[in-house]
């Protein structure tokens, strides 16, 4: 039994992922939000092993401001973002909480990279905040 499930937004691409999230965040940093297309990423940290992911999932890979290889998993035929590597995090998974089923399981503890946010998004005030990415 898996603890969660996602798609993309065609269904190509599927997961199930048999532990709990270790992590919900927030990002604002400027590689979330054009990556992402929106004015924020969710991500869900997860120990890589304990995803399956069912379908072919294509990747772009860049560096990011600290100089670790970032790599981003997506479909090639809808285009929706799924995952993410960090090379500086060995096996964890970052899982864009938009395309998990389980709606409910969504609940972001912090908001990371806050210098970076847009002005109008709208931050909750009972969740944490740090500038950057926490260590
Ligand atoms: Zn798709
Ligand atoms: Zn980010």
């Amino acid at each position: 039994m898996s603890f969660f499930s996602g798609k993309c937004l065609c269904g190509k691409i599927t997961y199930k992922c048999d532990a709990e999230p270790k992590a919900i965040f927030n990002c604002h940093c400027e590689d979330c939000r054009r990556a992402t297309g929106s004015v924020f990423g969710t991500n869900l940290f997860v120990p890589e092993e304990k995803v399956e992911i069912f379908g072919e999932v294509s990747s772009y890979c860049h560096t990011s401001d600290s100089g670790s290889t970032m790599t981003k998993f997506f479909c090639n035929n809808c285009g929706s973002l799924l995952f993410g590597k960090n090379s500086a995090k060995i096996n964890v998974l970052s899982i864009r909480a938009g395309t998990v089923d389980q709606i409910d399981l969504i609940k972001p503890a912090v908001n990371i990279f806050m210098d970076s946010k847009i002005p109008s998004t709208s931050i909750d005030k009972n969740l944490k905040q740090a500038s950057k990415m926490p260590s």
